[in-house]
């Protein structure tokens, strides 16, 4: 697919979405979905930063299986007061608690 096809693509996509956006409960949906992904990704900076500057101690460890490991930041609420509220956990028991979060919906 030459550029200008890739690009001409990329807009039809993004016409179908605005379109599907005007019935409302999808609408509402990600609009609700946008603000949570951004609240996430402003979240996971903060605690990234306060990483990097040494405001919080990332453990060697999971703080749930005890694993060895450089485990990932992870928020159980994404408020801004919660931001730097983190508990460490490996990838594996990362995926399970966000498994465990979305079940709880
Ligand atoms: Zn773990
Ligand atoms: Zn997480």
């Amino acid at each position: 697919m030459s550029t200008l096809e890739k690009k001409r693509d990329e807009i039809n996509r993004k016409r179908r979405i605005s379109r599907s956006k005007i019935n409302g409960k999808y609408a509402e949906y990600s609009a609700h979905y946008r603000r949570e992904c951004l609240e996430k990704s402003k979240a996971s900076q903060a605690a990234h930063r306060a990483i990097k500057s040494g405001k919080i101690a990332r453990p060697n460890n999971c703080e749930k299986c005890k694993k060895k490991c450089k485990p990932d930041a992870h928020h159980e609420s994404y408020k801004k007061e919660d931001w730097l509220n983190v508990i460490f956990l490996c990838r594996s028991c990362h995926r399970l608690r966000h498994v465990e979060l979305n079940n709880q919906i």
